[in-house]
């Protein structure tokens, strides 16, 4: 740090005018005869330690001219120098020259090295917080995001892979944050299982979600898919100076340890967050809610349009909480969503839904029973692999058992999740588009992949009455869905225009409280036995 520029500007001044000077100052102390001679080792020495070798060699050279051919050796008499006498001295202002460059050139390396050394993680080569320091306070102006993202599941991971493997995998997650955050960006490993990240902002939930995006996409070494768990903490520090003091830091560490506890994906600091804290609150209260026996499975009835005969029933998941009394799936599924939660929660639904199938079975009644997936669920790596575990430990039946997945699922370009897709309707299981018609509402995937039903939203069948508009759409997909070799269900029939309506447009089968609404497993056997006979 002690050679900048301002600095060695200064010297070069110095140096510069100081062989004149130098050249005047032997010359009227009478000649090279004298010791004052030696002043040029100033120039020279000094060269070679802010300008390094190569300039080192030059200043000799020209030190060993300036005293050397024009100088007398005594003024005097005019009596010139003889060569050897000018040769030797410019040789050993060359050498000194020299040697002083090379000296400090490579002490410089020395240091540069060692700064290295210092400030990067050995294992990874990623910055440690030390490299935080040697950041200028001008690296970043105005308006900076900062953000902790931890690794939670770094042990399982390096049991399975190794620990080899686990680093190098960090290695590309570094790589990844650093390919999709603007420049210039600071990544920083705290330790094995944590990054601290920080860059110039705009817009706090945009910046936060592009942390979480880039974090989103799958890692793969060796061919190996990796599932990495974070929790993330994002905050904000309106200058970078205050970053040394690695206050903003513990603030988003925080952030992610909340975030961590609560398995939510990430949390955002802002002045909502005490709103939010009500939902924190909710999923803390849902993590043990599975294992409490909190939450209960209700069955709708689906019946075929033209016979009103039973053809199955839809699983469809309650929380029944103590201290908020009955949740309904609105209102906590899309938070659990935001978490991994929801892995648990699916397999408890199906292995629940398998064991009332099978209560059924032993009645002799045959229905299929759907449940209901998240997006999330399809991505998981493992859910395949878990369902089937589930399948064979509750003996259930693959043929009778319906996934709804929204379409939003077919639009994913994952590799994986297609993967997923295949490999369910493979094993049987039948596949259904629930709530169509409430988002992107394209049929284009269809003839991509093959699958069994198509559940028009309620939206659309509550206006199949009074909107023709409507009536032509719901017509127009019953008849693309037909094409296809789906079968199609009305969702939300209220009334008895309703299914007459939805029976003349062709619709195969109809779900809705015309014919019942959601009913808990115990009553589901004496409704049915009233209903057939009705
Ligand atoms: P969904 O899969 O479209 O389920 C149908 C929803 O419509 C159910 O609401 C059902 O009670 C309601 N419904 C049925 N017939 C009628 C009717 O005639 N009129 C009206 N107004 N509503 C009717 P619910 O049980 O509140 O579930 C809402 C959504 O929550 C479900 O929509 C589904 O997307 C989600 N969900 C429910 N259970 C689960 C689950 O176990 N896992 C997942 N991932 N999502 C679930
Ligand atoms: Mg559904
Ligand atoms: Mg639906």
């Amino acid at each position: 740090n002690f050679i900048n520029k301002y600095r060695s500007m200064l010297v070069l001044g110095f140096i510069i005018i100081s062989f004149p000077l130098i050249y005047a100052f032997v010359y009227y102390t009478g000649g090279i005869k004298y010791v004052f001679s030696h002043t040029m080792y100033v120039p020279i020495l000094l060269t070679g330690a802010f300008f390094g070798f190569k300039y080192g060699l030059l200043a000799g050279l020209v030190g060993g001219i300036i005293l050397g051919p024009l100088m007398p050796l005594v003024v005097e008499t005019k009596e010139p120098q003889e060569f050897i006498n000018w040769f030797y001295w410019m040789m050993i202002f060359i050498v000194i020259g020299g040697l002083s460059g090379y000296f400090v050139d490579k002490y410089k390396k020395i240091i540069i090295d060692n700064k290295k050394l210092f400030s990067q993680h050995p294992d990874t080569g990623i910055h440690n917080i030390n490299y935080l320091l040697q950041l200028h306070d001008d690296y970043f102006k105005g308006n900076i995001l900062i953000a902790t993202i931890l690794v939670n599941n770094k042990s399982s991971i390096s049991e399975v892979l190794g620990t080899e493997l686990y680093l190098k995998a960090l290695r590309l997650i570094f790589d990844e944050l650093k390919d999709s955050l603007p420049n210039p960006s600071v990544v920083i490993q705290v330790d094995s299982a944590k990054f601290w990240i920080m860059f110039k902002h705009l817009n706090i939930d945009i910046d936060g979600k592009k942390i979480v995006d880039s974090l989103s996409k799958q890692i793969a070494i060796d061919e190996i898919n990796i599932y990495v768990d974070y929790s993330i903490g994002v905050s904000e520090s309106k200058e970078f100076k205050q970053c040394k003091s690695l206050v903003p830091f513990r603030e988003t560490d925080r952030l992610a340890g909340y975030a961590k506890a609560n398995n939510l994906p990430y949390v955002i600091f802002d002045n909502d967050l005490l709103i939010k804290k009500y939902e924190f609150n909710l999923l803390g209260l849902f993590s043990n809610a599975l294992k409490n026996n909190e939450t209960l499975l209700m069955y709708q009835p689906v019946v075929e349009a033209s016979t009103k005969a039973i053809i199955g029933l839809e699983a469809l998941i309650r929380w029944d909480s103590p201290k908020h009394g009955l949740i309904m799936p609105n209102d906590f599924i899309p938070l659990v969503e935001s978490t991994q939660l929801i892995h648990p929660m699916t397999e408890w639904v199906f292995r629940k839904a398998i064991r009332q199938q099978n209560r059924l079975i032993e009645e002799g009644i045959v229905f299929y029973i759907s449940i209901n997936l998240s997006i999330k669920n399809i991505k998981n790596p493992t859910f395949y692999q878990r369902m089937m575990e589930i399948l064979n430990e509750e003996h259930g039946d693959a043929k009778l058992l319906i996934f709804e997945v929204t379409e939003s699922v077919f639009l994913e370009e994952e590799k994986h999740t297609k993967l997923t897709l295949h490999q369910i309707k493979d094993a049987g299981f039948k596949i259904a588009i629930d709530d169509f018609g409430k988002g992107y509402s394209s049929l284009t995937y269809l003839s991509q992949f093959k699958t069994d039903y198509l559940k028009i939203d309620r939206s659309f069948i509550s206006h199949i009455a009074d909107k023709p508009s409507i009536r032509q759409i719901v017509q127009a997909t019953i008849q693309l869905a037909h094409q296809f070799g789906l079968k199609v269900v009305a969702e939300g029939v209220e009334t008895l225009e309703m299914f007459e309506h939805s029976k003349q447009l062709g619709i195969d089968y109809i779900q809705g409280f015309y014919i019942a609404k959601p009913m808990k497993e115990e009553t589901v056997i004496d409704w049915y036995k009233n209903y057939i006979k009705k």
